[in-house]
Order: C-alpha cells, then structure tokens, then sequence
C-alpha cells in the first residue's frame, strides 16, 4: 500500500515538472510574441514637487497584460527578459512607445508643458558599447527633443569606472539627456564615488522613505545624503511615498521631488493623458 502510494506521488511530481516546463515555455513563446506585436504596454507615473504636488516628470513602466494571467508586473517578467537575452528589446519597445506618448503629448499640450519622462536602463543594456546611439537614434526618430527623455540607472552598475556603463551615460549626457540614480541607498559604497559618477540627479530608494517615520538614525542618513547630493549639483527624488507624514519630513529635510502613491499610482496612458489635461491644458470656458 505505502509503495503504492510512493509511485503514484512520484509519478505525481513528474507530471507536475512536466506541466511546469510547460508553462514556462508557453509564457516565453508569449513574450517573445507581446514584444514583437505591441503587446507590451507602458504606465505613467508622476513625480511631482514636494512643495506644491504638481507634476514634475513621469517615471515609465512597463506592464504585460497577459491574456491569461492580466496585467503582469515587471517583477513577474523582467527577470524572464534577461534569462531569454531579451532585455534590451523589451527596453527598445518601452523607448518607443514612450517616445511615441511624448510626441502625442507634446501634440495636444504646449511642448514645454509636457513633463519629461524617464526610463529605466537595465545593467544587461548598460553593457552594450553602442548603447547611447541605439538610445538617442530611437529618440531622434520619434521626432522628439533629446531632453525630454531620462534614463533611471541602479547605482550597482557604476561600481566599475571605466566599464562601458560611464562612457554611455557620458555619451548621453553630452547630448542633453539627463541620468538620474535609481535605488539610491540600496548599493555598496554609494556616498565614496557618488562624486564620480555622471548623473543629475538621485532617487532615494522607497526602503529609507518606508521607515523614516520611526528611525531617528535613517533619518540622519537620509538629511545627509540629500544634502551631499545638493552641495553636488543635484536634485533629489523620494521614493515610495505612502504617507502624508513621510511626505512632510522629507519636504522638511529638503528634498526636492516625490514619487509614490501617496500622489498617485502609475497609470496608463488615457489616464496619463487626462491628467496632463487637468494640470497643463486650456481649461475651457
Ligand atoms: P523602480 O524603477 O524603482 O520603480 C519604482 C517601483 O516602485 C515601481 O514598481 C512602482 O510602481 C513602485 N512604487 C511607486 N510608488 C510606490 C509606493 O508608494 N509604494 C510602493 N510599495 N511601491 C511604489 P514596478 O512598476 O512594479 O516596477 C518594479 C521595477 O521594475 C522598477 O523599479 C524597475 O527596476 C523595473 N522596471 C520597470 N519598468 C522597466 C522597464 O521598462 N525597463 C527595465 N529595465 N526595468 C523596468
Ligand atoms: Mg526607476
Ligand atoms: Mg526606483
Ligand atoms: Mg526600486
């Protein structure tokens, strides 16, 4: 009886490997298909000054709405992207389409209203030597200023001064794109080579602003990076905002901008659209 038992959750466990191979070779087939047809979409979200609450850029993001699974976040398959070497095909499709809303925005809305957007660059794409003139040919072909794309870079990948990653954020600086740190506070030796790094401006990493209500001692980290990064030249952006009183300390402290959905949460693009219209349009009459 207990063999019996044994063989049947044996073959059990096959049966169950073999349906999660399945499984994951249909959702790479899918990706692969979502990143070639415009499957992929991109939602908004804002980052808005600490002082007013207006928008002040929209950070980009990427989502999969799975016709099975709805709408995936990038956890659940950005990894996936750069296991299958895909990575900087999905970051091409996000340019674009992001290229593509800019130029519709810009459109509908006085040019210099519309909010610049970032992007974010994944470590695999930093590693490519051609990298800035994929990046800026794809933003000049969309018919668009350069500035009004950023790109969102981790701290991690700086760590090595003279790899390729410096020399694309120098290349992309040089024209007129600004890098901001993404995750900032999350890497190793941050404040040694902050100085050393090409950026304009920092984002403060949402784990600092989650805990800043009850610990004294982040809170001095927190005061003194924000002043590092302005007595540097730059700006800084918080992270995962939630509260009203995380929002108050850090305007407190001085920090420039707020990202979170305290404000708001990141939205597609008819949402995105309708907000530009609140903040920026004509209000008709
Ligand atoms: P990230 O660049 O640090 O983006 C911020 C993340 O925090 C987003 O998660 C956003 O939805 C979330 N967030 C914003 N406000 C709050 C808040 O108040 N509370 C909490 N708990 N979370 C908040 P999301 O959209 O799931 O993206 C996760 C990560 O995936 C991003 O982290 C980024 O590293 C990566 N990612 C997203 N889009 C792209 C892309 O187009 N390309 C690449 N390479 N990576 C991307
Ligand atoms: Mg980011
Ligand atoms: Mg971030
Ligand atoms: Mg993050």
């Amino acid at each position: 009886k207990a063999r019996r038992s044994e063989t049947t959750a044996v073959e059990f466990f096959h049966t169950s490997m073999h349906a999660q191979a399945v499984r994951t070779l249909q959702i790479e087939a899918d990706l692969r298909w979502a990143l070639a047809h415009g499957g992929l979409a991109v939602h908004y979200q804002p980052i808005v000054h600490l002082a007013d609450a207006r928008t002040r850029s929209f950070e980009a993001l990427v989502r999969w709405p799975h016709p099975n699974h709805g709408l995936l976040s990038p956890a659940e398959f950005i990894p996936l992207a750069e296991t299958l070497d895909l990575i900087h095909d999905l970051g091409m499709v996000v340019l674009r389409t992001v290229c593509e809303d800019v130029r519709d925005w810009q459109r509908h809305f006085a040019p210099a209203a519309v909010p610049r957007v970032s992007v974010n660059l994944s470590a695999r794409q930093l590693a490519r030597p051609r990298l800035a003139h994929e990046l800026l040919e794809a933003i000049d072909r969309a018919g668009i200023e350069r500035p009004a794309i950023r790109f969102e870079v981790t701290e991690s990948l700086l760590a090595h001064p003279e790899g390729p990653a410096r020399q694309t954020l120098h290349a992309l600086r040089t024209a007129g794109i600004e890098i901001m740190i993404d995750d900032f506070g999350t890497g190793h030796s941050t404040l040694s080579y902050l100085h050393t790094i090409p950026c304009d401006q920092i984002k403060l990493d949402g784990s600092f602003v989650r805990s800043l209500t009850e610990d004294s001692r982040l809170l001095a980290i927190v005061r003194h990076s924000i002043e590092l990064s302005h007595d540097l030249g730059m700006k800084v952006v918080a992270e995962g905002i939630e509260s009203e009183a995380q929002r108050d300390i850090l305007r407190e402290l001085g920090c420039d901008y707020g990202q979170g959905y305290l404000f708001s949460r990141p939205q597609d693009r008819a949402r995105t659209f309708l907000r530009l219209q609140q903040e920026f349009g004509e209000i008709p009459a």
